[in-house]
């Protein structure tokens, strides 16, 4: 079908009408990534023909055949699925109060925090009671508005270049082959953490015949063009090089087989990443938790302030005061909300997502699909779609706040991907994901004494989370016989608060 002018005009106004304060960021973060060493100015000499040919063309013709509903919903489509916890323990126990003095309180009941949960209830002794409180519903953050993959990890090439470009910034002190060194240590032991992640997170969701739809097909992540194709090879080879084989390249052929994109291009292909229902894998982990004598879950509780107090900390919420010898603050990219010092240093990036019925029909099930400026998956019946990472102001953490406009924009490259489908658009949502500047996690204490931090996973989360989680209750437990994959040097939050004072790896000559 051929559109008029008009109906092309008409979706261009539309498109002009949505804009929201967001898509004026979002538009930055296009131009830096698509064009990073431009100036500001040939950056909009760029961007500019490149979204009228969008607004114009591109987006009207994908949207012939997709039909967002009228009546759409805000509400992440996992979110719709049945919370077994949901208001947890409230809607069957009003009157109930929190405990007055435990041994550790977590705060958030995301992936992180249902991961604390768990390890504690395998490993403390009966007497050692942890709780979990969530000022919302479990997997209300991020956890429940994701794409749904367990990832392996960023891959080491990635790594390698975040720590190498972070250490030019502030480890003025070392040579060149030295801020080299010390990059690649930083990318090995974060991609060996991610790797044991990744195991122990498939051999638990087994174990405990955690009902997520977890499938271990692997995440596809395409290239547009031969200059793509070399950079993959580039990094390809430094992860084997460095002994991480989990990253690889597969040709356009396998490209079509895996994901059903129309594509004259290799891609590069993660193997071990797993694709599941997010917020049923954090509610699996919390369900098993809480059956143990020494976890309790409080939904809709909110922290307000960790005081310190010495020997131990009083944790103040909205349903009153508990005193405990431990916190661990697994609030990602709302820590800065509940501890100043991690404003600008632990950030909240907006990422968002869609899911609609129909979509493409050769698009491939359960595996991670990602395009470069795109990702896409077919989950049972529905197709999720989604991007952006942009920065947001503090205070619109956690808000949904998705841009139409990108959504749009994602049903055009989906098009350009796969070809014509037809589509019908019901959930749209955001979530703020927790960044630090060298783009490392930071796990460990964060205030020299008890008060544990797990977060700045920069939208990798099911990549660091579980494993994070278990070194951080091994430390509390004192229990010595396990690999740390998290070790202070790299990891604790001195690397982004005070730099200049953190104990870094030393190198040997
Ligand atoms: C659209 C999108 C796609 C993504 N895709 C992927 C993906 O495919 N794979 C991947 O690994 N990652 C992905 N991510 C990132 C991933 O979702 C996060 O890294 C991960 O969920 C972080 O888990 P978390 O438990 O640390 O944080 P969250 O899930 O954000 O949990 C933090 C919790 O803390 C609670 N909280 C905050 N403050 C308080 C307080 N004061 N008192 C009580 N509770 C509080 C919040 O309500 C929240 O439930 C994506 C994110 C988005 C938004």
């Amino acid at each position: 079908m051929n559109l008029t002018i008009l109906s092309r005009v008409k979706t261009c106004g539309r498109l002009l009408v949505d804009l929201r304060r967001h898509d004026f960021r979002a538009a930055r973060t296009f131009m830096d990534m698509n064009w990073p060493d431009d100036s500001l100015l040939i950056k909009y000499l760029k961007f500019i023909p490149w979204t009228l040919r969008q607004m114009l063309v591109v987006i009207p013709d994908a949207l012939i055949t997709v039909d967002i509903d009228r009546n759409i919903s805000h509400i992440p489509s996992w979110l719709c699925a049945t919370n077994p916890l949901k208001n947890y323990p409230w809607c069957d126990h009003r009157d109930q109060k929190i405990p007055e003095t435990v041994d550790t309180v977590v705060i958030g009941a995301g992936m992180t925090g249902a991961a604390c949960a768990y390890h504690w209830s395998k490993k403390a002794s009966a007497g050692r009671k942890m709780v979990l409180l969530e000022m919302d519903d479990a997997a209300s953050g991020s956890s429940g508005r994701n794409e749904g993959l367990i990832v392996m990890g960023r891959y080491y090439y990635m790594m390698y270049k975040n720590m190498l470009n972070n250490l030019t910034n502030i480890r003025a002190d070392l040579t060149n082959t030295q801020r080299d060194k010390l990059a690649h240590k930083f990318a090995s032991v974060y991609v060996s953490a991610a790797y044991h992640n990744g195991e122990l997170v498939s051999e638990t969701i087994k174990k405990e015949n955690i009902d997520c739809g977890y499938e271990r097909n692997g995440w596809v992540q395409a290239k547009d063009n031969e200059k793509e194709e070399q950079f993959l090879d580039e990094t390809v080879e430094m992860g084997n090089k460095a002994g991480f084989l989990d990253w690889r390249r597969i040709e356009a052929e396998d490209v079509r087989k895996l994901t059903g994109m129309k594509t004259e291009h290799a891609a590069g292909f993660s193997v071990g990443a797993a694709s599941c229902h997010p917020a049923k894998y954090v509610w699996g982990l919390l369900q098993i938790a809480i059956k143990a004598d020494n976890v309790d879950f409080y939904s809709n509780t909110k922290v307000t302030e960790v005081q310190d107090c010495g020997a131990h900390y009083i944790v103040h919420t909205n349903r009153g005061l508990i005193r405990t010898n431990n916190v661990v603050n697994a609030t990602e990219a709302y820590s800065c909300l509940l501890h100043k010092q991690f404003k600008g240093k632990l950030f909240a990036v907006q990422t968002q997502a869609a899911t609609g019925e129909g979509g493409p029909v050769d698009i491939v099930p359960n595996r991670g699909i990602s395009g470069t400026r795109a990702f896409f998956g077919k989950h049972g019946s529905a197709v999720i779609i989604g991007s952006d990472a942009t920065r947001i102001p503090d205070k619109e953490i956690g808000r949904i706040q998705p841009s139409r406009f990108l959504t749009k924009y994602l049903c055009a490259e989906m098009k350009r991907l796969y070809g014509k489908f037809s589509y019908h658009i019901k959930n749209e949502w955001s979530g703020s994901v927790g960044f630090t500047a060298d783009e490392y996690p930071v796990v460990g204490v964060i205030d020299g004494k008890k008060q544990y931090i797990i977060g700045g996973m920069c939208g990798s989360g099911s990549g660091v989370s579980f494993n994070a989680a278990r070194c951080i209750c091994n430390r509390i437990l004192n229990i010595c016989n396990e690999q740390d994959d998290y070790p202070e040097e790299f990891f604790s939050p001195t690397r982004i608060l005070d730099p200049d004072n953190h104990k870094w790896p030393t190198l040997k000559e």
